[in-house]
């Protein structure tokens, strides 16, 4: 069984939690260093990416989860899980860091304000349509040929990535966990 860590400072950990055990998942959620301990993989959720990179910091596991990612670790992010794993933050706070292990630039809310939300479907390689939840999410705007776009959206402005990943790090501009289908969750735990 895969030990799956949620990182639980800010943001939808709940659901999060209950799509990876749905899909098989031991899950542990994650508030402190001890539990970076023994994980195969770890899920950053959607919420506010200033207010979890600032618990990150304040918590102490930011150096701690870094050094975890570059021994292997495999993540996914969601939403502001991705903008915490991006290269580059557009429209970040002056003081925004990232842990810079996706090829990317990422416009924060880059799909319009929390009024601006909708659900559409996305169509994921090897997947098939799946919902696609987007709530202030983060538009991809520049990516490199290394990273693999597992699903594009067309919000009117050409197609962006929208489920990405490089090797183990994944990342997502929408909400699986918001939703019943449970795919991209199965497919992200099958590889660890
Ligand atoms: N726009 C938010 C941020 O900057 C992310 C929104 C979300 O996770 N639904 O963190």
């Amino acid at each position: 069984m895969a030990r799956v860590g949620v990182l639980a400072l800010q943001g939808d950990v709940c659901e999060h939690t209950s799509m990876l055990e749905r899909v098989g998942a031991e899950v542990v959620a994650v508030r402190d260093v001890e539990q970076l301990d023994t994980l195969d993989g770890l899920v950053m959720p959607g919420g506010e990416s200033t207010t979890i990179a600032y618990l990150l910091t304040t918590s102490g596991i930011r150096p701690i989860l870094e050094k975890k990612i570059d021994d292997g670790l495999s993540v996914l992010g969601t939403c502001a899980g991705l903008i915490l794993l991006a290269h580059e933050i557009l429209d970040g706070r002056s003081d925004q860091w990232s842990f810079d292990v996706l090829p990317l630039s990422v416009r924060r809310n880059g799909y319009g304000r929390q009024i601006s939300s909708f659900e559409t479907v996305v169509e994921v390689k090897g997947v098939g349509e799946v919902p696609g939840v987007f709530i202030r999410a983060p538009k991809i705007e520049t990516w490199s040929d290394d990273l693999e776009v597992l699903a594009f959206h067309d919000h009117g402005d050409g197609e962006h990535p929208v489920l990405v990943r490089r090797e183990r790090i994944w990342g997502c501009s929408f909400h699986p966990e918001l939703t019943n289908d449970d795919r991209i969750h199965r497919l992200f735990v099958d590889a660890l």
